[in-house]
């Protein structure tokens, strides 16, 4: 049995109850019932188990007056749930064995869950681990985001290209949520600002209703649960009946489809402010549901006013969720009758901000007129803000300027705490995007750097591993996973790396498997598997990648018979659907993939996969299966990264740069046990500033001057030389990240990683001390730094 077991529930009562669901909640009788009604009896038969935690929880906290931490994010990026939450009540095996009994397969009834996939990427998923480390740690929260209709778009090939088709997570129905027809908050938008003496009034013309969605997130052993509140948006008027007698039926349905719009879709782009009404409606959506629904607990329990602080810490991840600084200014004083410069202290305590990029297209920006019509009253109090600021601070950092609203600031002046997600990242945030406002505030930036939950992305998704890890160290390590550097004395240990090599190989045939039944694709287990999966953007430098793999074909064909390791380079991710050069990148990868695995003499040594469709169920069958880890941003732009972590957790050695969290991996895993290439931050502004840089880097590498060519002259799209040619240009005449520069330092280093795979011995020491130098990266870890240095809150349970 694993760490056990909040639950006194057995196999025969865990069998009861889903036979109960399949009759009362389903309607099904067991004969006729399909792989969606097993599945949905599982899941609510195990909701039942986290409910009677939840309200305990929340007793709890009423009882000991605790503060409460709320988790403002535009996207969380949960995956499927079915697993986590059997592991976090520890009947994993309880589960398989009823569902064996009723006739059917666990893990293929867990695989019919779709991922509840509310988010981008990296930002959405550390909010999803955030949310499993609070109710780990017990520490009294909830999760305030939307509950999107469609979530982050499928993504298909076809002849290369990617092509988005809509997600359709709400089909079917979603087992875990709590509707909440009662809790219906009504957001305004738009209209005018009277003045009545000393009183502001605002009048909108524009009113939809938040509806919340509740789901309980339950910690590890089930000893606590929080809440996850989800808003949809639905219209104050359902129906209009006049329209309809009179014939017009589209008409009549208007004012629902128009409330209903902004909820609809998660915005497929979390790096580039596109400007649009819409997503900020978005914003203030959610964020002003938010702020009333824990306002109103927060007064229920009786506090004065401006006590709020101590009370309640609203956590604002990245700019999205920054309209709540006005916002609640906005009700402290227009609703409270507090004095313009205490609401605006006290909403400063109350509010802390995350700041996830230096990018600057990512900061987001509004056209202040745009701004002024919708949001008429904040866009007021903004300018308030502004000029106490400047009394304050006596600095010339604007939050409007030259028309526009800039949210980046706007967060930072309404925090009272700032932080970046990695340590080069937070002293980055110093030196470059904040440096003014760093210098007017010199304590409010802070750093926290990123983690990820072991319970989904070891102790779930790679039960070879935890088992390994059981035998050798015993349980208790998912919960406290700083105990994995008591691995570090079996790595001598002959029998110990056997067993560590066999569990790998077995999650490289799992992989394999999978990639032999969803796309008919062969890969050989032997092969090291080279791992890239993120999103596609430029900065994070799939083109090197991929550039690096034409090179090392170009070399093998050179000499077939020279001593090769052989590697299987795996591709995952999505580009946003705007941005045309990502999007050319996987049509490259793609044709690249289509002419090396059909090449005899090569495709047993080198081989290209890009399964379609990267998404946290992906990520853990890719990441237990991985040999090598790729993480080869431009130095100084990738904030953090996470996937990094869950990559070198799972026995993955990086070959990366001096960049984000990469450089605080290297520190604990040990700088022997990681490949570092390329220029550092440093460097990198440096080398910029030199005229023709890239040009002059292409004419120094043979190497890379004729893999370039062939791009060019159509070896891989069929003779098409015009496929790539703004793509080559780009790479020729501007190069803004450097793969020019760093191509032939990667391209070394690869060589040098293909020698240490070569030995068994030496590799497997090098992928056991990744994992077990790795503990300090458990979200369990940034959680509590969060609580401590920011939010001021104990756990309340021990
Ligand atoms: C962890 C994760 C990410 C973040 O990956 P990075 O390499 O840090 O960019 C993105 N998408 C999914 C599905 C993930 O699980």
């Amino acid at each position: 049995m694993p760490d056990t077991l909040r639950t006194d529930l057995d196999q025969p009562a865990l069998t009861q109850a889903m036979l109960r669901h399949l009759r009362s909640s389903l309607g099904k009788d067991p004969e006729h019932a399909t792989t969606y009604d097993w599945r949905m009896s599982l899941a609510l038969s195990l909701r039942d188990l986290v409910v009677e935690p939840w309200f305990a929880s929340t007793r709890r906290t009423y009882d000991a007056k605790g503060k409460r931490v709320y988790y403002l994010s535009m996207e969380f990026l949960i995956g499927r749930l079915i697993e986590d939450v059997a592991i976090n009540l520890g009947v994993e095996h309880i589960a398989a064995a009823a569902l064996a009994e009723l006739g059917q397969d666990y893990d293929r009834i867990v695989a019919d869950e779709p991922d509840a996939a509310l988010g981008n990427g990296g930002l959405g998923r550390l909010a999803a681990c955030f949310l499993d480390s609070l109710s780990t740690i017990g520490i009294p929260a909830y999760g305030y985001g939307i509950r999107y209709e469609h979530g982050l778009f499928e993504q298909h090939f076809e002849d290369g290209a990617q092509v988005e088709t809509a997600e359709k997570w709400l089909a079917q129905r979603h087992a875990w949520e709590f509707e909440r027809p009662e809790v219906s908050i009504s957001i305004h938008f738009g209209g005018y600002v009277s003045q009545c003496g000393e009183k502001s009034v605002w009048h909108s013309d524009e009113t939809v209703l938040a509806q919340a969605y509740d789901t309980p997130i339950a910690g590890w052993q089930g000893k606590w649960a929080n809440t996850l509140r989800l808003w949809a948006a639905k219209p104050v008027k359902l129906f209009d009946l006049e329209s309809f007698n009179r014939g017009d039926y589209i008409g009549a349905s208007r004012p629902e489809a128009l409330a209903r719009t902004i909820s609809r879709v998660l915005y497929p782009d979390d790096t580039t402010d596109t400007g649009k009404e819409l997503r900020l409606k978005q914003e203030y959506f959610f964020t002003a549901a938010s702020i009333q629904d824990l306002m109103r607990r927060f007064l229920a329990e009786g506090f004065e006013i401006d006590s709020l602080p101590d009370h309640v810490a609203i956590q604002l991840n990245d700019t999205h969720p920054a309209i709540a600084g006005p916002e609640l200014v906005r009700i402290l004083a227009d609703e409270h009758a507090l004095p313009m410069a205490r609401a605006i202290e006290v909403a400063r305590k109350t509010l802390a901000y995350t700041n996830h990029t230096l990018l600057p297209e990512a900061l987001e920006r509004w056209p202040e007129g745009l701004f002024a019509r919708i949001l008429p009253r904040h866009h007021r109090i903004i300018e308030i803000i502004q000029d106490a600021h400047f009394a304050a601070a006596g600095t010339k950092v604007t939050i409007i300027e030259h028309g526009q609203v800039k949210m980046g600031e706007l967060a930072f002046v309404m925090a009272h705490k700032v932080n970046g997600v990695s340590a080069l990242h937070s002293e980055l945030v110093k030196e470059t995007v904040f440096h003014d406002l760093h210098t007017a505030y010199p304590d409010r930036i802070i750093n926290q750097t990123n983690g990820i939950t072991p319970r989904r992305w070891l102790y779930s998704c790679n039960p070879a591993l935890r088992a390994l890890i059981d035998d050798t160290i015993g349980q208790g390590w998912a919960a406290d996973l700083e105990r994995l550097s008591e691995l570090r004395s079996s790595v001598e240990d002959a029998a110990f790396r056997e067993a560590y090599r066999a569990a790998k190989r077995s999650n490289k045939e799992r992989l394999a498997e999978w990639l032999k039944a969803r796309d008919r694709i062969t890969v050989n287990p032997d092969a090291m598997f080279d791992t890239q999966i993120k999103r596609i953007h430029e900065y994070k430098r799939q083109l090197m990648n991929i550039l690096e793999t034409i090179a090392l074909w170009n070399d093998i064909r050179d000499d077939p018979n020279g001593d090769w390791t052989p590697r299987v380079k795996i591709f995952g991710g999505k580009a946003a659907p705007g941005y045309v050069m990502a999007k050319s990148i996987i049509h490259l990868i793609n044709d690249v993939a289509k002419m090396l695995n059909a090449d005899p003499t090569t495709r047993d040594l080198l081989q290209v996969v890009y399964p379609e469709n990267y998404n946290v169920s992906m990520a853990e069958l890719l990441i237990p299966a991985s040999d090598l880890s790729e993480q080869i941003s431009t130095a100084g732009k990738e904030a953090s990264g996470t996937g990094n972590m869950k990559l070198s957790l799972n026995g993955s050695p990086t070959i990366g740069t001096l960049d984000g969290a990469n450089v605080e991996i290297r520190d604990h895993v040990g700088v022997e046990n990681f490949f570092l290439f390329g220029l550092t931050a440093r460097d990198v502004t440096k080398r910029r500033s030199v005229p023709g840089f890239a040009r002059a880097a292409i004419e120094a590498s043979p190497r890379l001057a004729r893999v370039l060519g062939q791009i060019a002259d159509g070896t891989f799209s069929g003779g098409d030389s015009d496929r790539y040619a703004a793509l080559l240009h780009n790479v020729w005449d501007h190069d803004y990240f450097l793969v020019t520069c760093d191509f032939d330092s990667y391209f070394n280093t690869q060589r040098e990683v293909d020698g240490v795979y070569r030995d068994p011995e030496a590799w497997t020491r090098m992928a056991a001390l990744n994992t077990a130098g790795m503990g300090w990266f458990s979200s369990d870890r940034t959680i509590r730094g969060y609580a401590s240095d920011i939010w001021n809150v104990r756990p309340l349970v021990v």
